[in-house]
């Protein structure tokens, strides 16, 4: 196929300074849990999404200097010989497809507390550390800031050497250089504080050292942030902020421009929709002749060209929607945008970062796998055998093995006891704000329904006896879980005898299923995602008042590694649901809640004329299990001329229950294991320098 002329916008080769981007997808700098502890998987990961076609290919932040160290969040570092070897295997994989690489220059100010390192964070003033750890930066004399412009050329010349083209001075998202931008957080009295033209003083500074050091051969980008944190709603961009843009202009040779709120900026989709960032970023082009980059988790190709033909930006800046499709530029390239792994908004790439571990994708399972287990996003291997598959379940463990089979060329068949496809996504992408979860279901069903190999039977409710019946080589099931209506969970580790009448009782599948609480219901969220305070907010609109009681301190407090709790528990607040942190639910008579304090135990009551729990699941295994006994007992294959013994499995939640993107990473690593030479004890490869 050929691409769409409306697309060609989109392709065309854009000059940044001394080099030139082959077209306008630039991948901005992502943190992916790997940095410089894991190299060779990232520069496998960042070599893939140019091979994808993206133009533009950057790093995670990367540290200048041992005063600037995040761990056990991973960084990258530019600090000596061996850092630059590293990165060379990233550029190295980048240019090979024509593609640009960047990296952005981090320097970490109240954000760092070098844990590892145990240098003495340097800030724009004596300030607490961001993150809440109990070190306070020492506020930078004259002489730490002649240091830290020497470390910074340092690094940029490394940089160069490393093969890099794009040279990052990273004045945003809180850091350093940010923090001498803002008003907010700089109240220097030196000729780095004070007036505008002071306090972007040392961002100046470094644009000219950086371009005087490197700039004969990369060109300096700036990431920055179009607005400060000082707006109102009449005045949404500061006078201030607009004056910085105005003296740094024509420094940089582009403009990387996000925006003061990093939870809006990478906002999950339940809050943020595509394109956000345009109302608040739109003047930056104005104000400069340096093309412009910015982010707004685009999967649309008509939204991008949208967003050049209107003067918004240059390139179409993208983390998210890299990381679950690395070929989007391709696809469109090639006339297939229908095929583009569309970003679901859920934010568990991130967690990554938050957590210290290689980044994961809901959508996109080889996501971190590239180097690891040599899992590539397009590509698989092809089945040498003739062998016939029964998958049974089509959630997106289901869907994704069945995509996956048949696309290494299986004949696949897919039984769905119910007559929609999807499964568990299908039935929460119905919940307020996560309508693009069901991206996950429409993406492998707009490939499986592509595949002649590939046969879906819907309303097929399937036994032991009908799944062995069939005589495929291999089964696996993909049956899902239920949401546990006893309590037991983390706080109950043994089921909760008093909970009065069954009628009264209520789990999430209700919910699903139409079955709604009437009057007041407390909501015990003992499971601590996104589950609990989206069914708060869907029964509010429903008219059902919820008192919501958690064992944590937060609400959906694993909800800070996605970064959407701070907006989960706003927006709880703000619809009026009544909120018990620390407590957990001991008992229910039908009129009141008995609930007690996790610290004290001290108990109190609470009025409610139902229960909802959202505490765990149980796998539903039974047909595996049976299948199992079944073929154990001798039952297929037993006599002569009967079918073969198939091979038996289960995956996803049906397994072991857990989030969408292990039933995803389940169904795909089903997919490429079956028949195939993997010794799944060690298919894990680690990422050490020494071997
Ligand atoms: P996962 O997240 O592991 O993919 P889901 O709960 O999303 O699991 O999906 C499981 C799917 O399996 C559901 O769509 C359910 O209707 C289907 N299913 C459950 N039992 C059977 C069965 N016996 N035969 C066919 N399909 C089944
Ligand atoms: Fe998008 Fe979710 Fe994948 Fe992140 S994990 S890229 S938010 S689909």
């Amino acid at each position: 196929m050929t691409r769409d002329p409306r697309y060609d916008i989109l392709f065309e080769p854009v000059k940044i300074g001394p080099v030139q981007a082959p077209n306008r997808f630039y991948q901005v700098p992502h943190c992916n849990g790997m940095g410089g502890l894991r190299p060779r998987m990232v520069a496998e990961m960042r070599g893939i999404k140019a091979e994808g076609g993206w133009g533009v290919v950057c790093t995670e932040y990367c540290s200048i200097h041992q005063s600037s160290d995040d761990l056990p969040h991973a960084y990258a570092s530019l600090w000596d010989q061996g850092d630059i070897k590293a990165h060379a295997l990233m550029t190295e994989k980048v240019h090979k497809f024509g593609a640009l690489a960047g990296v952005e220059l981090w320097a970490g100010g109240s954000g760092a507390a070098n844990l590892m390192t145990r240098e003495v964070p340097l800030g724009v003033g004596s300030m607490p550390n961001m993150a809440g750890h109990p070190f306070q930066t020492r506020a930078m004399d004259r002489k730490d800031i002649r240091d830290l412009r020497r470390w910074h050329r340092a690094a940029a010349l490394r940089a160069r050497d490393a093969g890099f083209d794009i040279v990052y001075v990273y004045a945003t998202h809180m850091y350093l250089l940010s923090q001498f931008l803002s008003p907010l957080t700089n109240n220097r009295s030196d000729e780095y504080g004070g007036s505008v033209e002071n306090r972007v003083r040392l961002v100046r500074e470094l644009i000219e050292e950086t371009k005087e050091a490197v700039g004969d051969r990369c060109a300096v980008a700036v990431r920055m942030s179009a607005d400060d944190g000082t707006e109102t709603p009449e005045q949404p961009v500061s006078e201030d902020r607009r004056a910085m843009f105005e003296i740094l202009a024509e420094l940089p040779d582009l403009w990387d421009v996000n925006i003061h709120n990093y939870e809006h900026e990478m906002g999950v989709s339940r809050f943020v929709k595509e394109g956000s960032l345009e109302k608040t970023m739109q003047y930056v082009k104005s104000i400069t002749s340096k093309p412009v980059v910015s982010v707004g988790r685009f999967t649309s190709p008509d939204t991008m060209v949208s967003q050049v033909r209107r003067g918004i930006v240059d390139f179409i800046g993208a983390a998210r929607p890299s990381i679950a499709d690395p070929f989007l530029p391709r696809k469109i390239d090639e006339g297939r945008a229908d095929d583009i792994r569309e970003c679901i908004g859920c934010n568990i790439c991130y967690t990554g970062d938050s957590l210290g571990v290689p980044i994961r994708c809901t959508q996109n399972p080889t996501m971190g796998e590239e180097w690891r287990r040599g899992w590539h996003p397009e590509r698989i291997e092809a089945s040498s055998s003739d062998a016939t598959v029964l998958v049974v379940g089509a959630g997106p463990a289901g869907l994704e093995a069945t995509r996956a089979l048949g696309q290494r060329g299986y004949n696949v068949m897919l039984a769905e006891a119910s007559t929609v496809l999807g499964g568990r996504v299908t039935r929460e992408s119905q919940l307020p704000g996560l309508a693009e979860w069901a991206r996950v279901r429409d993406y492998r069903v707009h490939q499986i329904q592509t595949m002649s190999n590939v046969e879906v039977f819907l309303n097929n409710d399937l036994s032991a006896g009908d799944a062995l019946s069939i005589g495929a080589d291999h089964i696996v099931v993909a049956t899902g879980a239920k949401w546990r209506s006893d309590g037991f969970g983390g706080y109950h580790t043994k089921p909760c005898m008093d909970l009065g009448a069954a009628e009264q009782i209520f789990t999430p599948d209700d919910i699903f299923a139409g079955r709604l609480p009437k009057g007041r219901v407390v909501l015990f969220d003992d499971d601590h995602y996104y589950m609990g305070s989206v069914l708060a907010e869907a029964l509010v609109g429903q008219g059902v008042e919820v008192c919501f009681v958690t064992p944590e301190n937060l609400v959906s407090a694993w909800g800070v590694m996605t970064d959407e709790q701070y907006q989960t528990q706003q927006r709880l607040l703000e619809l009026g649901v009544e909120i018990i942190t620390a407590h957990g639910l001991d008992a229910f008579d039908g009129s009141s809640a008995s609930l007690s304090c996790v610290y004290t135990e001290q108990t109190r009551t609470v009025e409610a004329n139902a229960v909802l729990l959202v505490t765990s699941r149980t796998p539903s295994d039974s047909l595996y299990k049976e299948i199992a006994k079944e073929i154990e007992s001798g039952a297929p294959g037993s006599s002569p001329g009967s079918s073969p013994v198939p091979t038996r499995s289960k995956i996803g939640d049906c397994d072991a229950p857990a989030i969408i993107a292990a039933a995803v990473y389940a169904g795909h690593r089903y997919a490429r294991e079956l028949e195939a030479d993997v010794n799944k004890d060690d298919a894990v490869r680690q990422d050490r320098l020494f071997d």
